[in-house]
């Protein structure tokens, strides 16, 4: 059987009587064809495709089978109405949902619709040759698009992001509240590694940018796929080795040291956040 996971957006769309997210591994690939078969035939077909043999959807330029025993996706066109008896759920609302007896997320549970869902993102984005401009194929033999006239090959592109848990001598956390969250929650400083750079330097450079302090003693903890579009989070803890908190304005609106019993609304489970700062909290860290 041929499991499909179908996305839209952001949002998993399954159907209603499927709904247990704890539970859900795909819809068969018979029943996602017939529901959607009309999107087959109002969509652009690729001619060259890995899944070809699926038939229905297969011709479609927003299904793909990337080419594992039991698993493909399709994304829907933004917009795009539902048929009746199908639901979205947003994959962050999701991901709090299989994530909450563990705060990190269960690699056997959220694994296989991450994957797809990055997938699926980097396929459409990657239609044409980024050389020359022609329609790419999926190329044969690997998980790569191809370019059918000059031979350029395109992989799915994966972003390295830093995320730290700054401790300073008194045993007290770094929290920063950042101007895009919701209400007073306080989380972990992040941020994107830039060409030329390493990890460590990522660290260095975006606790100084958005907080202004020193740090030492960078130690990696764990890491977590985040394909929003294409993130992979890596995990550090830290010292403060000097500097008096300067939150950078911008994007940091205030940043404090707190202790374990003194602590601000935390990011909900499922986030990688908040796994480092429950390892801090339980002394695993
Ligand atoms: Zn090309």
């Amino acid at each position: 059987m041929k499991s499909v996971y179908v996305f839209q957006e952001n949002s998993l769309i399954l159907p209603e009587k499927d709904a247990d997210p704890l539970h859900y591994r795909g819809t068969d690939l018979q029943i996602v064809n017939k529901n959607f078969d009309s999107l087959r035939k109002a969509r652009t077909r690729e001619p060259s495709f890995a899944g070809e043999a699926c038939g229905g959807l297969a011709g479609s330029a927003d299904f793909f089978d990337f080419g594992e025993a039991d698993t493909a996706a399709l994304s829907l066109p933004p917009g795009l109405p539902l048929p009746p008896g199908w639901t979205a759920l947003p994959l962050r609302q999701w991901l709090s949902v299989v994530s909450a007896e563990t705060v990190m997320f269960d690699p056997r549970r959220a694994g296989p619709v991450l994957r797809a869902f990055h997938i699926a993102q980097w396929r459409a984005g990657s239609r044409f040759c980024g050389s020359c401009g022609t329609a790419n194929t999926d190329a044969p033999d690997e998980l790569a698009r191809l370019c059918p006239a000059c031979g350029r090959r395109e992989y799915p592109r994966i972003s390295p992001a830093v995320i730290t848990l700054i401790i300073n001598d008194e045993d007290k956390a770094l929290l920063a509240h950042n101007n895009k969250f919701a209400g007073g929650m306080y989380s972990l400083i992040a941020g994107f590694t830039e060409a030329g750079e390493s990890l460590e330097g990522a660290v260095e450079r975006e606790i100084f940018e958005e907080v202004g302090l020193e740090i030492a003693k960078i130690q990696y903890v764990a890491s977590q796929p985040w394909p929003f579009p294409n993130s992979l989070m890596l995990g550090f803890t830290c010292r403060h080795a000097g500097g008096e908190i300067k939150p950078d304005g911008k994007e940091i609106t205030d940043a404090r040291w707190f202790s374990r019993g003194s602590l601000p609304l935390l990011p909900g489970f499922g986030s990688f956040s908040r796994y480092l700062i429950n390892r801090w909290i339980d002394g695993s860290l």
